[in-house]
């Protein structure tokens, strides 16, 4: 699979779908899914990239038709789940243990460059910008998939840098798309204080 314009990985919907599954059964996934418009897209898993319209579709339809607490815990645990997926799948077990065992500033430089590399997958067509700080930056300029506060994103970079990098990572997200800025961007603290 390679980076195409406009699409994000599959797991922008499937994770999502097991958290709404984990919060409130068939059920409720079914329901929001319909609301997104995405019923087909539940029926039959994506198993290859997705436009990211409707990985946006769904993000938005979260927290469209669920009460807020249960939207935010949703978009969590599925970042949460998608982390912990590209941990499990798409990181070699190699680089893992390589990440794991060096000091924590150099492996973070190294998470970046891969996520950087990557970033269609998460970002679609938006602009990613990454610094190694501290604290390390990821900045998505136009994110396509903006929610406001990104939980979904910040899932996603909490566990990868949390088992990757340093356990007591922190991330913030102190300006969003989804709240007029240009850009996301997402603060990775490392230090642990
Ligand atoms: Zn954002």
């Amino acid at each position: 699979m390679g980076a195409q314009p406009g699409r994000v990985g599959p797991n922008a919907i499937l994770q999502s779908r097991e958290a709404l599954e984990a919060l409130g059964g068939v059920e409720l996934a079914v329901r929001v899914f319909e609301a997104a418009g995405l019923l087909p897209l539940y029926d039959v898993p994506p198993v290859e990239m997705v436009p990211q319209d409707k990985a946006m579709a769904l993000h938005r339809a979260i927290r469209a038709a669920l009460p807020e607490d249960e939207a935010l815990w949703a978009a969590r645990e599925g970042g949460y789940r998608t982390g912990r997926y590209i941990l499990a799948k798409r990181i070699p077990k190699f680089a893992r243990e390589m990440l794991q065992i060096l000091p924590a500033p150099l492996a973070g430089r190294l998470l970046l460059k891969a996520i950087q590399k990557h970033a269609w997958t998460f970002a679609g067509t938006g602009r990613v910008i990454t610094a190694p700080g501290p604290p390390m930056e990821i900045v998505i300029e136009d994110n396509p998939l903006a929610q406001p506060g990104c939980p979904w994103h910040g899932s996603v970079f909490e566990t990868l840098f949390g088992r990757l990098v340093a356990p007591h990572v922190r991330v913030s997200h102190p300006a969003c798309c989804a709240t007029g800025a240009p850009a996301c961007r997402f603060l990775i603290d490392i230090s642990g204080a």
